[in-house]
């Protein structure tokens, strides 16, 4: 391969360089990364759709600001988005029948920033309908295959950013996260993933899933790039009143290789009998570099409400969920089936536009909600969140982080858990607390099972992002983890 062709490797922070330095132009940049796609795409099939000409025009745009010496960091910068975010004038199908053809009028606030900063769209990644799912295999339009074994899944709901940014598809990726769909997927596929505290990013656009629990975050190859989109997607917002009145730090000024005095805790409830034994030894060795790098480390936390978590998220998710997806009736937009009355129309176009997994959470929220059930579920549920949050309160009293895997196992076989949701629901017992909880949480690349990666995942109070990219900065920085690529 030619160097040219080569462009898609660099990180943003080295891209930048040569952008500013006018050594590479984002039409270049833009053209390596659109050859990836080419290559990579009929093994790996992270992509719904593809902007290219878009993309070219954008990427023109910013050479030209770039040559005047103007531009914001992420200027010329390429990046792929999860088809849960409304582009503007660019499909956007959430992985769903319903919206196969849906075409947003508008753009997502994130879209918006990124757009302003100047970084270049190439396309919509892949996911599981609705972001309901651990595999991205729930996608109405195909599976996601994880870069690192073509066998595997790439993790979800938002596998195809994951495998996209894992197979350097485009330099950076944007996910939401519900209960773990960006840090599960970023683990599985080796790559850094940020769920940041509910509020800090604007919701606004990005189609719904838990209101409640719902948060947009990059994929990066690295925690330095993961540091400057959040700089860039940050803060609060006019059209989501959920988005925090909190100030937006320099997310890089916090990227210190001194982690001296930092207090980690290791919750026992996330080191659990039915993991694999190889990831806690991944994890355990992670923790201690940390502390040769003088944190110092309490393996003896306890959480004592994560035992619940799992079971009241899927009371809550799906309750929300049930009400969030009521607007898909084909009567305004998407997808649309005619039939004699309107009720019998409404109930063909839900009954054939959306697949099984979301089919089982609406039924699952519409039970958990309706009378004589909302107290015995829901508010159970309810009580349970309350209490996981003070127990997370009482040990952010006393730990910067909170160190545990990001997933019990690496990724695993396409197919091997579609007949069991169950076991689907189990791949994300150790990120759907977070969410309950509304603190925001990092994974990192910690090490191979197999020759599939292993995630890290350091948990932080609310708006503590910064302890966050400090220690997973320095991990990253002892460690070479996330230099490693897949060979495709
Ligand atoms: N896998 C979890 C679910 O299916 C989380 C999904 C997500 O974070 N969007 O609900």
């Amino acid at each position: 391969m030619s160097d040219t062709q080569q462009h898609f490797r660099l990180s943003i922070h080295e891209a930048r360089e040569l952008l500013r330095s006018r050594q590479l132009s984002s039409r270049e940049l833009t053209q390596s990364c659109l050859e990836r796609i080419e290559a990579t795409e009929p093994s790996v099939h992270a992509l719904i759709t593809v902007c290219a000409e878009r993309a070219l025009a954008q990427s023109d745009e910013a050479d030209k600001l770039l040559s005047r010496g103007e531009g914001a960091t992420l200027m010329g910068i390429p990046y792929i988005a999860k088809d849960v975010l409304c582009t503007e004038g660019v499909k956007t199908t959430c992985g769903s029948r319903i919206l196969e053809s849906f075409v947003p009028p508008y753009s997502a606030t994130v879209i918006r920033r990124l757009d302003a900063e100047g970084a270049v769209l190439l396309g919509k990644a892949n996911m599981d309908e609705f972001a309901m799912g651990s595999s991205t295999e729930h996608s109405a339009f195909f599976p996601t295959h994880n870069p690192w074994n073509l066998d595997c899944v790439p993790g979800g709901s938002s596998g195809g950013s994951a495998a996209a940014t894992a197979s350097e598809q485009g330099l950076f990726a944007l996910g939401s996260d519900t209960g773990g769909s960006i840090r599960q997927p970023a683990g599985f596929c080796g790559v850094v993933g940020l769920k940041p505290t509910y509020g800090r990013v604007s919701r606004f656009g990005l189609v719904a899933f838990g209101s409640s629990l719902d948060q947009i975050g990059p994929f990066t190859k690295d925690v330095e790039d993961c540091a400057l989109v959040m700089n860039a997607i940050s803060g609060q917002c006019e059209h989501d009143s959920t988005s925090a009145p909190i100030e937006v730090p320099d997310f890089t000024s916090f990227l210190s290789e001194d982690i001296r005095g930092l207090k980690i805790g290791v919750p026992r409830e996330y080191f659990i009998d039915g993991m694999d034994p190889e990831v806690r030894a991944r994890i355990e060795d992670a923790i201690s570099v940390l502390e040769r790098l003088g944190a110092s480390v309490d393996r003896d936390v306890s959480l004592p409400s994560t035992q619940h978590a799992l079971a009241a998220y899927y009371i809550i998710a799906p309750s929300e969920a049930s009400a969030n997806l009521a607007r898909f009736d084909g009567v305004k937009y998407g997808f649309s089936v005619d039939s004699t009355s309107s009720e019998m129309a409404i109930a063909n176009t839900r009954g054939e536009g959306f697949g099984d997994e979301v089919k089982r959470r609406i039924m699952l929220g519409t039970y958990a909600l309706s009378s004589g059930y909302y107290d015995a579920y829901y508010l159970k549920a309810q009580k349970v969140r309350y209490l996981l949050r003070q127990e997370f309160d009482q040990a952010f009293a006393r730990y910067d982080i909170l160190v545990t895997p990001t997933s019990p196992t690496v990724a695993f076989p396409l197919g091997s858990k579609l007949d069991d949701p169950m076991q689907m629901y189990l791949s994300d017992v150790f990120t759907l607390p977070i969410n309950i909880a509304g603190i925001p949480a990092i994974t990192v690349p910690s090490g191979y099972v197999s020759g599939l990666p292993v995630g890290m995942q350091l948990m932080g109070n609310r708006f503590r992002e910064d302890v966050l990219l400090r220690a997973a900065y320095a991990y990253q920085k002892a460690t070479d983890w996330h230099l490693q690529r897949p060979r495709l």
